[in-house]
């Protein structure tokens, strides 16, 4: 089955009524651009920049190191766009296992990704002009995690606008970059208008979205049988964002494991999603999925499963 899935590497991802789908791929080190690029990958939906950061005693990477390695990316991937997302420390990605953060109560909860790196603008600084730099070297698109107030958005605004402010009078080159943020948590997905307003497009965290919506820690096993993806509240948010991106014009991708899940892409064919990021290893397979669906007549059983009592019910129909 490996081998002939192989075969459609170089197939276009379309419906079978002709609807173009971006299958995306989610890295964790520059080094992974090599297996997005063998998968066919359209590009990089998910680089967790994060990683760059982990397991290094706090001494964090500093400006140069990161546009090196957002460069090497950017040029693993021969132009196609790379979603460059801001750390998300904390919680489930600690920067030293050892280390304070574990001692709080709630790590979830508390000051993890963009609460994180707002908490330190400097530091957060040299994130964003490195993220600029390295867009000179081909399409960047930069993600914003965890948002869920509108300080937090006009703070990393107004700090990215800084960077292109720095880096313009420094004469340092830099690229466009457009904006996005995580649709991650359940405030940010009640609050579209708001995020579309500010954001270029956005990209939904289904691990986290299912996990703030349900209350379900998604580390741990003792409630692991209660992390339902198909819960009918996380289904009515993820079409939501889908519905709501797509009415204004603006691009909604999800990144989280459902993307990658074969047994949830005609659920968000038929909800209208068109943009995919997952796992590398996952591609071929989900794309051997959207080669077999008819998204319009798939449309309307995904609107019966959206408003089911028991989604699950339905999925195999
Ligand atoms: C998510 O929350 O779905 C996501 C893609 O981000 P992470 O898994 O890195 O928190
Ligand atoms: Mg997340």
């Amino acid at each position: 089955a490996r081998s002939r899935l192989v075969r459609l590497r170089d197939t276009p991802a379309i419906t079978l009524d002709g609807e173009p789908v971006d299958l995306l791929a989610n890295i964790e080190m520059p080094e992974d651009a090599a297996a997005a690029v063998r998968a066919g990958a359209a590009g990089v939906g998910l680089f967790r920049s994060e990683f760059l950061f982990m397991g290094r005693q706090g001494h964090l990477p500093d400006e140069e190191e990161q546009y090196q390695a957002y460069r090497r990316a950017v040029e693993g991937m021969n132009g196609l766009p790379v979603t460059i997302r801001t750390v998300d420390i904390g919680a489930d990605k600690p920067m030293d296992s050892s280390a304070q953060e574990g001692k709080h109560l709630n790590p979830a909860l508390g000051l993890r990704a963009i609460r994180w790196s707002l908490a330190d603008p400097a530091m957060f600084l040299t994130q964003l002009r490195a993220i600029l730099r390295a867009a000179a070297h081909g399409p960047v698109k930069m993600l914003v995690p965890m948002l869920a107030h509108l300080s937090e958005i006009r703070q990393t605004l107004s700090l990215l606008e800084q960077a292109r402010v720095e880096l313009h009078r420094e004469g340092r080159p830099q690229g466009a970059v457009q904006v996005g943020a995580m649709i991650e948590i359940p405030a940010a997905a009640l609050m579209l208008k708001t995020f579309l307003r500010y954001f270029d497009y956005l990209s939904i965290g289904t691990n986290d979205l299912i996990q703030y919506t349900l209350a379900i820690d998604r580390a741990d096993e003792s409630v692991a049988h209660l992390y339902d993806p198909l819960h009918p509240a996380v289904l009515r948010l993820v079409a939501d964002t889908i519905a709501e991106g797509r009415a204004q014009g603006k691009e909604v991708s999800v990144c989280g494991e459902m993307a990658g899940d074969v047994g949830m892409t005609r659920l968000l064919l038929g909800l209208g999603l068109r943009s995919f990021s997952m796992h590398p290893a996952q591609i071929l397979a989900v794309k051997q999925e959207v080669l077999r669906a008819d998204a319009a007549k798939i449309a309307p059983w995904a609107r019966q499963v959206l408003e089911s009592e028991t989604p699950s019910a339905l999925m195999g129909s």
